[in-house]
């Protein structure tokens, strides 16, 4: 059995090689790796190699397996989709605690893996969401997760353009991690040589999309719904004022797991 201590070895690019080489060996194996006690095939072992190389050579885990868990649940990934991050979880967190016993209709904007609405629906069992993106890729990426999640029916997807697309109306919660990234700052990203720009490069200031997003929401939204947004951790007072401008009340910020400000919220008088 090649030992998963020398495959880690390899992964000196990663803060976690033990666990990389872990989750890459089970995903060759199909099950727990520390769960297997034998020998690997000449297949699994150059099967394995092949992902080693590939993680050395910096690609995050989350698309060597094509998958990534967020909010307890499993997402499947493209090249067009962002990988989830923990950080994300503290949109969700909050439109659970608020929107807690409703069955509020949510749409999900630039929903790339579709993580934020499918666990919505998941969580909230009333709830009905769309998710909406530009990109087919991204799209097709949601596709697959509405049907890993089992939430036909109650989400649906729909190719949008929050620049010149209509967002219908009628909606409790508009939800958004735009592409916040200043353009300069996105493109010397570590994490933009894997991972799509498109989802990043939220244009010169890293404000565009929330410019774009806010007055559209505002005529969208039903009186008392809300508008939530991801946010870069210098953005808060920026997009509060967008929200303001727009009409919106009762701004919230409220910061991720690492203390830093990542989600800004208002209400729709
Ligand atoms: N949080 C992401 C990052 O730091 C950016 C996400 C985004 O632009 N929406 O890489």
């Amino acid at each position: 059995m090649v030992s998963l201590r020398e495959a880690a070895k390899r992964l000196n690019c990663s803060d976690t090689p033990l666990l990389d080489a872990r989750v890459l060996l089970s995903h060759v194996l199909g099950r727990d790796a520390a769960l297997v006690f034998r020998e690997l095939t000449s297949d699994e072992e150059a099967r394995f190699n092949a992902l080693l190389a590939r993680r050395e050579a910096g690609e995050p885990v989350a698309y060597i397996v094509g998958e990534k868990e967020f909010m307890g649940l499993r997402f499947r990934l493209n090249k067009s989709t962002l990988i989830p991050r923990p950080d994300t979880e503290t949109l969700v967190e909050y439109l659970l605690d608020v929107c807690r016993g409703q069955s509020p209709r949510v749409l999900d904007l630039c929903c790339g893996s579709g993580c934020i609405g499918i666990s919505l629906c998941h969580y909230l069992t009333g709830a009905k969401a769309v998710l909406a993106d530009i990109s087919p890729e991204a799209l097709s990426a949601a596709a697959e997760n509405i049907r890993l999640n089992a939430l036909k029916g109650r989400a649906e997807l729909r190719r949008l353009d929050v620049f010149t697309d209509d967002f219908g109306n009628g909606y409790d919660v508009i939800v958004s991690n735009p592409p916040y990234i200043p353009t300069d700052e996105a493109k010397a990203l570590d994490v933009a040589r894997f991972e799509p720009i498109l989802a990043l490069d939220g244009g010169k200031t890293g404000l565009n999309f929330y410019h774009a997003i806010t007055p559209k929401a505002y005529r969208s939204l039903n009186s008392g719904g809300r508008l939530v947004f991801e946010i870069g951790y210098e953005q808060s007072e920026a997009v509060s004022a967008v929200l303001a401008e727009n009409g919106f009340e009762d701004i919230i910020i409220k910061k991720d797991f690492g203390g830093n400000c990542r989600m800004a919220a208002g209400t729709k008088p």
